[in-house]
């Protein structure tokens, strides 16, 4: 029996999982990242995953077509290398792609970007079914995007399409973590929306979210948005910055790419209608007026298994063939 196997690197956690030859899965693991015991021992984990699941599955390795990673910065998925991963300190330039195959016994290995393989499971086997694009935001520690264009992922001639937390939307404005000023992530992301409530706070305003004896370190971008929903004028305003800048990354892929559907997902998806409101309404009133009327705005369906979905179908899609 055919099988083929997508993995999610994450500098935090490896995901995998294992699927039939239609896809459907078979099984999946999650294993703590031993980032701090460098490249070599991470290959390994992911071997010893992808081994694991087929022992739990009864699956040979030998049947494994074909395995896909997803894995976090700039990727060239040409050459399988990871340029830089910004979770993995001293990784750069590192041929992730082939040591997997060498650890795997040869098995064939393809190497993307997490964002893009991430839209393209929700693409495939999400909400984004049926449609012919699709472009999914991450909304987390920083803003990831991948863009899904007449079915094929669209990653540009150098693999950095897709870049939209880095688009400038206010010049000169507050400092990104790329290094320069007034990226749309520090505006829109969870952890942005975070710190711009807290040099709120610093600059003297109050709001119930610390009245209510929660330490200005735990304070999440759902509580926000909750405190939001409940009257409180600070957290309205910041929350109602961080949506109306959303609106404008929307608006920015809906001028440039015109997908079918926008998928969000990420932390701050947690804060549900709260967010979701808001952002259709901003967004259409920006909105053309074609897309206005057609262009989707849409929650996850996979939540965090996307990415390990995605990367099975890139495995298939490289390496399957009709026959089983
Ligand atoms: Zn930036």
């Amino acid at each position: 029996m055919a099988a083929y196997a997508g993995i999610d690197l994450g500098g935090t956690n490896i995901k995998v999982g294992l699927f039939s030859q239609d896809m459907a899965i078979l099984d999946q693991s999650s294993c703590r990242t031993e980032v701090e015991k460098g490249f070599h021992r991470v290959i390994g984990q992911m071997a010893d995953s992808v081994r694991m699941l087929c022992e739990r599955s009864g699956v040979a390795l030998g049947d494994v077509r074909g395995v896909g990673i997803g894995c976090p910065g700039p990727v060239d998925t040409q050459a399988g290398l990871v340029v830089v991963a910004p979770n993995f300190p001293g990784w750069r330039d590192l041929p992730v792609r082939d040591a997997l195959r060498r650890a795997l016994g040869g098995t064939p290995t393809v190497l993307e970007n997490d964002a893009n393989v991430a839209a393209y499971g929700e693409f495939r086997a999400g909400v984004g079914r049926g449609y012919r694009s699709l472009a999914m935001i991450t909304l987390g520690t920083g803003i990831g995007c991948g863009i899904v264009i007449d079915g094929r992922i669209h990653r540009g001639a150098t693999d950095t399409a897709g870049e939209l937390g880095h688009v400038t939307v206010h010049w000169g404005g507050r400092p990104c973590g790329c290094g320069r000023r007034g990226c749309l992530e520090p505006y829109a992301s969870a952890t942005g929306t975070v710190r711009r409530f807290r040099d709120a706070l610093a600059s003297g305003r109050s709001s119930i979210v610390t009245e209510n004896g929660l330490s200005e370190e735990a304070i999440t971008a759902k509580d926000i948005f909750e405190a939001a929903a409940n009257g409180d004028a600070l957290a309205w305003e910041i929350v109602d910055e961080t949506v109306r800048y959303l609106a404008i990354g929307c608006d920015v892929m809906v001028n440039l790419v015109d997908p079918d559907i926008i998928v969000l997902t990420g932390g701050m998806i947690a804060a549900g209608d709260l967010l979701m409101k808001p952002l259709e309404k901003y967004a259409r009133e920006m909105f053309f007026p074609r897309p206005k009327a057609s262009t989707r705005l849409a929650l996850t369906a996979l939540g965090g298994d996307a990415g390990i979905i995605g990367a099975g179908f890139c495995a298939q899609d490289s390496f399957g063939t009709s026959a089983s």
